[in-house]
């Protein structure tokens, strides 16, 4: 696999640790998160977690305008389920990357019945060579704040899409200068959060024009007290995990209470390349 080797100086993590993370995690996340590794989108508070999810998928895909016959690239595609979505539902060509070889074998498995419309490919997405003008639409659903140079990132796949193809990114965001999320973005292995102010500055420097944007924070917080109440009633496991495991439910309660203090957002962008 081709990897971007880029450990800076600031991170203690490099992205093959990132695949590491995914590869040891890759059962929990599948048992406690279900098929997608994603906020949900909470209408009304009532939804269970596998509703707010597709309520989350359906906003995106409605945002970026998604249609039958699109040509898709799923940029850190978890264990195949927004792939199987897209391919299965609404009837794309998807494309699934991701950095860890567990969750390879495991979206292969989620979309043996799509033989055809989907392929998956293990690879870091910021040493990938796209087709140039080869998509419709590039999907990145939480995948970005893992990315170590995002504006070479956003360079390169605005030169993947057709004219008039669309970008949607979905991001965890807060401003690094906040100590709460510099502690999230530790503990999940970011080597940046952004803001959304952020992203939208470094996808307008590509070219590509911004479609729409948004913050959400009240609709998404549940997703992580229904992670708090998963992990309580597994507690008696935590002695006999590893420390990461533990680690990992500190940053549980950081990403409630960084919602809760507005130092967190989570923010979903759509940018188009001129037709
Ligand atoms: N988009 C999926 C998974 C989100 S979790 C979903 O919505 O369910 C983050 C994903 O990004 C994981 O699949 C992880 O393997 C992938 N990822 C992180 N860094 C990556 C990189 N450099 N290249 C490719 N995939 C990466």
């Amino acid at each position: 696999m081709q990897e971007s080797t880029r450990l800076s100086g600031t991170h203690s993590f490099s992205s093959r640790d990132i695949g590491e993370h995914y590869d040891q995690f890759a059962w929990a996340y599948r048992r406690y998160w279900g098929d997608h590794i994603h906020h949900g989108l909470f209408k009304t508070g009532n939804e269970d977690s596998e509703q707010s999810q597709r309520l989350m998928l359906q906003h995106c895909a409605g945002r970026a305008g998604v249609q039958a016959g699109m040509n898709v690239a799923d940029v850190g595609c978890g264990h195949g389920g927004t792939v199987n979505l897209l391919a299965g539902e609404y009837g794309c060509s998807v494309l699934g990357l991701t950095i860890s070889e567990t969750q390879l074998r495991l979206a292969r498995k989620a979309c043996e019945s799509l033989d055809g419309k989907v392929r998956f490919e293990l690879a870091d997405a910021e040493a990938y060579d796209f087709q140039p003008s080869g998509f419709d639409l590039i999907w990145n659903m939480e995948s970005t704040e893992h990315f170590f140079d995002k504006p070479a990132y956003f360079r390169k796949v605005a030169g993947a899409l057709r004219p008039g193809g669309k970008l949607m990114v979905a991001a965890w965001s807060g401003s690094m200068k906040d100590e709460l999320v510099q502690n999230v973005a530790r503990i999940f292995l970011c080597p940046e959060l952004w803001t959304l102010e952020e992203y939208v500055h470094e996808i307008e420097a590509t070219g590509l024009k911004i479609v729409s944007r948004e913050e959400l924070a009240a609709e998404v917080v549940r997703t992580w007290d229904i992670s708090a109440e998963h992990i309580h009633k597994s507690r008696w496991m935590l002695s006999i995990l590893p420390a990461t495991f533990t680690e990992f439910t500190k940053g549980i309660e950081l990403m409630r209470e960084g919602y809760r203090s507005g130092q967190l957002k989570y923010s979903i962008i759509v940018a188009a390349r001129a037709d």
